[in-house]
């Protein structure tokens, strides 16, 4: 089962299907297929830009552990064009890693662009694409090389299973991601890539609903006299605004909101909810919670991807929208 496994074959084969990839692998975590896509393609000495926004444990991954084997890392804010050409241009890199919407700040990264300005200094592109999901949004089809996903969170969709995949389109990546699957042996169990077969099945209704819900939260919490910013790339005035709407089917279930008060009143509007639940993690059909700076991004503290201290991200679910802008508005009101 290591090597090939009936369950995993099937899973394999949906997420390929969904991402309009030639091939998909899973892995037993969102990391272990991160690892598995970097080993088959980074040698020492090679160069990553990262995008400047990104999932703290991909920072980590590649600064405590791939920089220590001869990777150079190089962080750059890739929704800045000029930024892209001059980081490209200059440090000749390997791999470029890209998240959009961007965790947790939701800044909109062109693809498209990314892709065109790699393959030209003959990178490979990838995509974390575990936010926008399949349903809202394509990769491959805008020329990354690779996509990557913590089905942890929307495919698995219940928040009771663990794991990861890469999709890709060209043959030979193919072939070495499934080395790595087989000879580092990181899979994703028969169990857990049933569970994840079972969420897949909901996923678009799963991704419909709490997209309609957090584009009323963003509205509704946008002029609130103790919110300082709402990061959504659904609301107009978002700098990312016109390209989600090009790049994206709908903007998702996220949502960043910096609260005024700073962080004391930032922990404690996360602290203070009772239908979102205070907890790490997203994209389950349960609305969470959380606090970035000392929980999914502690690791970033300190670099140059280091999240405002006032910020609070929420993974809108599926429940009543009306009772999830209450149960929002009573934790501002007791600040
Ligand atoms: C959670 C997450 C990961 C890591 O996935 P795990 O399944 O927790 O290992 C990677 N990228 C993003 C964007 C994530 O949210």
């Amino acid at each position: 089962s290591r090597t090939a496994n009936p369950t995993r074959d099937a899973l394999q084969t949906v997420i390929a299907s969904l991402e309009g990839a030639a091939n998909a692998y899973s892995f037993a975590s969102g990391l272990a297929a991160e690892d598995a896509l970097l080993r088959a393609v980074l040698r020492p000495g090679d160069r990553v830009i990262l995008g400047n926004d990104a999932y703290g444990g991909t920072f980590r991954l590649l600064d405590k552990i791939y920089v220590q084997w001869g990777i150079d890392l190089v962080p750059v804010d890739l929704s800045d064009p000029e930024a892209l050409r001059t980081a490209v241009a200059e440090r000749a890199p390997r791999l470029i890693w890209v998240e959009t919407p961007t965790n947790p700040l939701l800044t909109v990264v062109d693809i498209a662009a990314v892709a065109q300005a790699g393959h030209a200094a003959g990178a490979v592109v990838v995509v974390d694409n575990t936010f926008a999901t399949p349903y809202l949004q394509r990769p491959l089809d805008w020329g990354a090389d690779a996509v990557v996903h913590s089905t942890t969170k929307y495919f698995g969709g219940h928040s009771d299973v663990v794991g990861g995949a890469v999709a890709v389109n060209d043959p030979e990546l193919a072939q070495q991601v499934a080395f790595q699957q087989n000879a580092a042996g990181a899979i994703s169990s028969p169990f857990d890539a049933w569970l994840t077969l079972r969420g897949v099945k909901t996923l678009a209704v799963r991704v419909e609903r709490p997209s309609e819900n957090a584009q009323r939260i963003a509205e509704r919490l946008h002029d609130h006299p103790r919110v300082r910013r709402v990061y959504y790339p659904g609301l107009p005035d978002h700098p990312g605004h016109d390209l989600a709407q090009r790049q994206m089917r709908r903007f998702g279930g996220m949502v960043s909101v910096g609260v005024q008060g700073g962080p004391t009143a930032a922990r404690r509007f996360a602290e203070g909810t009772h239908i979102f639940t205070l907890a790490e993690s997203l994209g389950g059909v349960e609305s969470l919670i959380e606090y970035p700076w000392a929980m999914t991004h502690a690791s970033v503290q300190g670099s140059s991807l280091e999240v405002p201290d006032d910020l609070v991200r929420l993974s809108v679910g599926i429940e009543n929208a009306d009772d999830l802008i209450s149960d929002l508005l009573t934790a501002l009101d007791r600040l």
